[in-house]
């Protein structure tokens, strides 16, 4: 027997005795909150814990075989395909929620301390953190450009923090050969395998990250005119509705349940990361056909005589890949936007979406902020109604489906309004 599964049994078996009381008190912390109406409770459970114990990440991960997923879109959705894919190979934890920080990822390693795999979505800004602590087998990076609060700059530095993080990794690092940012982040990484992902927002990447230099493009493939810098030779390939694998074997995606090229790129990714862990690619797309929807995301739900589809937008690339998704038909459209804390207070990212794409369809407006929107769909030229709530933009809408697309705490409410 290795070493660590070793030092798993001892650690798992008994945690040391601070660690037992960091577990006892987050669990106790999180079922008050819970009580209290607060939420699920895990964060603030997760938070207490680590104040207790703050080695308590390391040692509730210590000797399972950690997956760590990573992006600024489709982590969360990731995270649940490879979590599906690898429950081939024996039980699998997973912060599931959503709750990608470290309190919310030792609060779900805490509530699951028997499953021998653990697969955890990852904020941004914590992965080096995160993968010194939890010593992953596997890290998947899918793609980095401007979130809500960013602009390309910091979209920059969170590059050059993973690549300083994950330089000597031990990790197997799954990378998305397409983006720029993301082949830089994963450059120091020992041992790494290309994905051809595709890259639907390119705004973020039209300059060099090594030298500053002018990145061309001509067709799927980049590099730099002034340097050595370019897109590596991928492994794992997107072709249409189909994943190509290592060996050149080619397998339909067509039977994911989760819709749009978006989330093929994330399957092949997916594939990807269980053949770390020996799962054929056959068995991996199998069992993430099972998968329907992500914390709400695609649901389809009926309200009020309709039915809603909800999609979940939280930036001006996760905009781009859900109008693609929506892209060609005739129903209406509902968009909601707040500009609360998690969703940034600023809307002026409104202005990077080209929500041209929407002309021709019935939009209504919702939200917080949909004064805002309303003035950046009258300057697309997009026609428009607002409406005070969902339930008055749901009564007002022309007949069909309607396709819902909201940011990120606007998604939030609807969800629970919804009863997604
Ligand atoms: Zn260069």
């Amino acid at each position: 027997m290795s070493t660590t599964v070793a030092a798993h049994s001892d650690e798992a078996g008994g945690l040391p005795p601070r660690a037992k009381v960091a577990v006892a008190a987050g669990k106790v912390t999180g079922a008050v909150s819970r009580a209290a109406g607060r939420g699920s409770g895990a964060v603030i459970g997760g938070r207490v814990a680590l104040r207790l114990d703050p080695e308590l990440l390391r040692r509730l991960t210590a000797g399972r075989a950690c997956v760590l997923v990573s992006a600024t879109n489709g982590k969360t959705t990731t995270t649940r395909l490879i979590a599906e894919a690898l429950r081939a190979k024996g039980a699998v934890a997973s912060n599931a929620l959503g709750a990608n920080m470290p309190a919310g990822i030792t609060a779900a390693m805490a509530e699951d301390r028997d499953a021998q795999y653990a697969v955890i979505e990852v904020d941004e800004k914590y992965l080096p953190q995160v993968a010194a602590q939890t010593r992953p087998k596997a890290i998947a990076l899918l793609n980095l450009s401007r979130d809500q609060l960013d602009r390309a700059a910091e979209t920059r530095m969170m590059a050059q923090r993973w690549r300083d993080g994950l330089a000597g990794t031990e990790a197997t690092v799954v990378a998305n050969a397409d983006d720029p940012l993301v082949v830089w982040a994963a450059g120091l990484a020992s041992r790494v395998v290309w994905v051809a992902a595709g890259q639907s927002w390119q705004e973020d990447a039209w300059s060099c990250p090594q030298c500053g230099g002018v990145l061309e493009r001509p067709g799927p493939d980049w590099s730099c005119a002034s340097c050595d810098f370019r897109r590596p030779t991928p492994a794992w390939h997107l072709e249409g509705d189909a994943l190509r694998d290592p060996y050149g074997v080619r397998i339909e995606l067509t039977a994911l349940r989760l819709p749009g090229r978006a989330n093929r790129a994330n399957a092949t990714t997916a594939a990807a990361v269980a053949a770390v862990f020996g799962v054929d690619p056959h068995t991996a797309v199998t069992r993430m056909q099972a998968v329907t929807a992500v914390a709400g995301r695609y649901d389809t739900v009926q309200y009020r005589g309709r039915t809603l589809l909800l999609l979940l937008a939280k930036n001006p690339a996760g905009w781009l890949e859900t109008f693609d998704l929506v892209f060609g038909q005739s129903n209406p459209v509902l968009l909601s936007v707040n500009a609360l804390g998690a969703d940034g207070t600023d809307t002026s990212w409104l202005w990077d979406v080209d929500y041209t794409r929407l002309r021709g369809r019935p939009v209504l407006v919702i939200g917080q902020r949909r004064l805002d929107l309303a003035v950046r769909l009258q300057v697309a030229g997009v026609d428009f109604t607002v409406h005070d709530d969902v339930d008055a933009a749901v009564d007002a809408a022309p007949a069909g489906p309607i396709d819902v697309i909201a940011n990120y705490t606007a998604f939030q409410q609807l969800r629970q309004k919804v009863g997604a």
